[in-house]
């Protein structure tokens, strides 16, 4: 499945720039992060390839598809299964997040991302 066949109400994302409150949320050092229903917020600074570009921006596409079916219980989960996972994996949490590696693994794959369940990130905990 290409992009331009996901109907348009799941893309209708905004990117927008990082502002302050979402460096401060980030710690100043993710290139982007998906907060939905705001959007996906991009820094700035970087001049970036058009392909790490449309690698990140199919990352975040799979964390608005995880927050749309969630809700804010994405935010809530995200941030327990981070405290937690900072005692096994210390630096290493954020990579080893259900919601990260799902987004890792099914990067770009539209067809998984439509079918998706609410709950499937459980597979990736
Ligand atoms: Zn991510």
């Amino acid at each position: 499945m290409k992009m331009q066949d996901i109907p348009p109400r799941i893309l209708d994302i905004p990117i927008r720039p990082m502002g302050l409150f979402v460096r401060i949320i980030t710690l100043g050092w993710a290139s982007a992060i998906t907060l939905r229903p705001w959007g996906i917020f991009m820094k700035q600074e970087k001049t970036l390839r058009k392909d790490i570009l449309i690698d990140i921006l199919e990352h975040e596409i799979g964390h608005w598809f995880q927050q749309t079916l969630l809700g804010y219980l994405f935010y809530i989960f995200y941030f327990f299964e981070w405290l937690i996972k900072i005692f096994i994996y210390w630096k290493g949490a954020y990579k080893n997040l259900s919601f990260e590696r799902e987004a890792r693994d099914k990067r770009g794959d539209w067809e998984y991302w439509i079918n998706r369940k609410p709950f499937a990130t459980v597979k990736y905990l």
